[in-house]
């Protein structure tokens, strides 16, 4: 043994465990991925080195979920799928804006999945991986330690997926990466440097404060920095006390992972210090009542290792507003890209933003190693130019890629395949998107194609409808209304059936009687406007927090004039209600008897799902 090998624990006990699919990181990503791969038939193990979920959305670091909207920028654009039913439910059930209660939920969520193993407080820490003759690469089981209960574990998968955000996992498997800003002339990226460099965008640490009815004091310690008023201009504003502020960033000139205890400590020291300067400096007499009620203790960061996939998505991507046929996920955010000097450059604006009108579409590849065959990666990781990731990075876009690389494991286990390449073709794409769109993840360009949807032959009434809300929408294959400026793949229109009072009823008659397995409903959830969890009061007042006014609260389903289902307090998008019976069916019925608000019925789609033939 040398002087740096490190003997073997005695007391760490081995775990074998075995799973279709790992994930690796508990971030919005990762949960989304372990949900949706759960959920379409896979076992997951799911690897969170810290003790709650959700990543930089988690009660330690607080940032809230934005997306394809742009902070409503994009009215309509807002995802859906698993990131909606999440939104939908925090809304309900954490009307006073508690992060705990948001990892919770989380915490909840993937529980509740009979399919997931969730391990937290565990590291991945190695992986075994086999070289091909091909040159690539093939992982056969993960390394993961949890201190905490003085175990190790073993974890053998077809299918893993690196969601850690720093990218640990592939890492360790050998996975192609980089780190840092291409060269313009690397992808012909406008808004990229000159020259190749290793910056990155810098990492924040967040805190909250609370108004309390008498003055409170900040005795600030000796040890933080000093700010002064010429420290805050360029987008870095106090423009309210109870929540701040993303723009002290700081860190992007270092190494994000190996010199992140340092930043942490910068960061600390900044924190604290524009704290000092808004309760101090006499700038600010309008915090005199607030005190500091939470620092985050992690830096929460921005950037560090992307990962090479089939594709690498570009600027040059992200500004051409067709849909592309390998489309899996898609974003709207703009290219967000900051000073790598964060708050050591006040005469640099803190962020700019290259907006653009339209949805672009993420491709499956860029969820794919190029070099390990069985790795996915989703979130801020996947591969991306630093441009790209400029708005690849918000979380909901994360989110909705964890959907579709679960999905997509799930399916390729299903089939035995060994490779994420199973799906790197037409068919492969098709397949994935249309089972995205059964789980309500909206893919641009992609509409419902599924043969077993008796739906689309169903002739199709309502108690009353509108030319332009007509109850023949909820079979069109589309679940939101349309805006032309998304692109070419889109246009102006409404693919909802709207009623003209309460109570409802929406008829749909088959042709021939046929066993039904399951009817889908998706309902309006006000996808116009914002809705998320901020700490921010400001982007709160925009944001109904409790069930949305436009969804459906009664409502009934009778399958040839019998009851299957009433649900009396439903706020949720989409609901998928079984029938049990193999009774052939002639009629469906949907009775909407009060929402949350509005005083119409509002449904987007209604699939009925033919029973399979035994
Ligand atoms: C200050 C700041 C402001 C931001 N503002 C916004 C905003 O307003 N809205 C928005 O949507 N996005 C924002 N972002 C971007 C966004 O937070 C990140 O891009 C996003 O968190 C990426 O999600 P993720 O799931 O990929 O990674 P993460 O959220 O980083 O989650 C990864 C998880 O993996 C875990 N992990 C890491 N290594 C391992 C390992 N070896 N084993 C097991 N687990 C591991 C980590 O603990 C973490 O929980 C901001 C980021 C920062 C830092």
């Amino acid at each position: 043994m040398n002087n740096h090998d490190v003997p073997p624990s005695r007391q760490l006990q081995q775990i074998d465990l075995a799973a279709d699919l790992v994930v690796v990181g508990g971030g919005m990503a990762g949960v989304c991925a372990a949900i949706a791969a759960a959920r379409n038939g896979a076992s997951v193990v799911l690897v969170q080195d810290r003790s709650v979920l959700g990543g930089n959305a988690s009660r330690e670091i607080r940032m809230h979920i934005v997306g394809a909207d742009s902070h409503g920028h994009k009215p309509g654009a807002r995802e859906t799928g698993l990131i909606e039913e999440l939104r939908l439910e925090d809304a309900v059930r954490n009307p006073h804006r508690s992060y705990a209660l948001w990892d919770l939920l989380l915490y909840e969520k993937v529980k509740a999945e009979s399919n997931i193993t969730l391990l937290l407080d565990t590291t991945c820490v190695s992986a075994e991986v086999e070289e091909m003759t091909d040159g690539s690469r093939h992982i056969r089981a993960v390394h993961a330690v949890r201190h905490s209960t003085e175990d190790q574990f073993r974890i053998v998968a077809p299918f893993f997926a690196d969601c850690s955000g720093d990218g640990r996992l592939g890492l360790e498997a050998g996975a192609d990466c980089t780190e840092g800003r291409e060269a313009r002339a690397s992808y012909g990226e406008e808004y990229a440097p000159e020259k190749a460099d290793n910056a990155r965008l810098g990492s924040s640490i967040m805190f909250m404060a609370r108004e309390y009815p008498t003055a409170q004091r900040f005795i600030a310690p000796d040890w933080i920095r000093k700010f002064s008023r010429s420290d805050f201009k360029g987008h870095r504003d106090v423009f309210s006390y109870e929540y701040g502020y993303w723009w002290f960033e700081w860190g992007g000139h270092l190494d994000t992972v190996k010199d992140n205890e340092k930043i942490r400590h910068e960061l600390l020291r900044i924190a604290l210090g524009v704290w000092d300067y808004v309760k101090n400096s006499g700038d600010h007499p309008g915090a005199v009542n607030y005190a500091l009620d939470w620092v985050a203790p992690i830096s929460g960061k921005r950037e560090s290792r992307r990962f090479l996939g089939r594709h690498v998505l570009t600027g040059q991507d992200i500004f051409n507003p067709n849909a592309r046929p390998d489309g899996v996920a898609y974003g709207g955010w703009p290219i967000d890209l900051h000073p790598i000097e964060g708050v050591d450059a006040p005469e640099k604006p803190a962020c700019v933003h290259h907006g653009f009108p339209h949805l672009y579409s993420i491709p499956y590849g860029c969820y794919c190693s190029r070099n390990v065959e069985n790795l996915f990666f989703a979130g801020r990781n996947i591969s991306a130019t630093h441009v790209a990731f400029g708005s690849t990075r918000v979380m909901a876009t994360c989110a909705i890629g964890g959907q579709a690389v679960g999905t997509a494991a799930a399916l390729l286990t299903a089939r035995h395949a060994t490779s994420t390449a199973a799906f790197a073709n037409p068919e492969g794409w098709k397949t994935l998107q249309q089972c995205l769109a059964k789980d309500d993840a909206f893919v641009p360009g992609v509409i419902n194609e599924d043969t077993g949807d008796l739906a689309k032959s169903a002739r199709l009434s309502a108690s009353s409808q509108s030319p332009e809300t007509p109850a023949a929408a909820v079979a069109d294959g589309l679940t939101r209304n349309l805006r032309g400026t998304w692109g070419p793949w889109s246009a102006d229109a409404t693919h909802l059936w709207k009623s003209a009072t309460l109570p409802a009823t929406l008829r749909l008659e088959l042709p021939s009687p046929t066993p039904l397995s399951e009817i889908h409903i998706t309902f309006d959830t006000g996808l116009e406007r914002e809705l998320m969890l901020s700490g921010s009061d400001k982007a709160t007042a925009k944001i109904v927090r409790g069930p949305q006014p436009e969804t459906a609260q009664h409502y009934r389903v009778m399958v040839n004039g019998k009851l299957l289902v009433e649900e009396t307090f439903n706020y949720l998008r989409k609901r998928v209600h079984p029938v049990h019976s193999s009774e052939p069916v002639r009629v469906v019925e949907l009775e909407i008897l009060s929402t949350h608000g509005v005083p119409e019925a509002r449904v987007f789609d209604v699939r009925l799902l033919a029973r399979e033939k035994l």
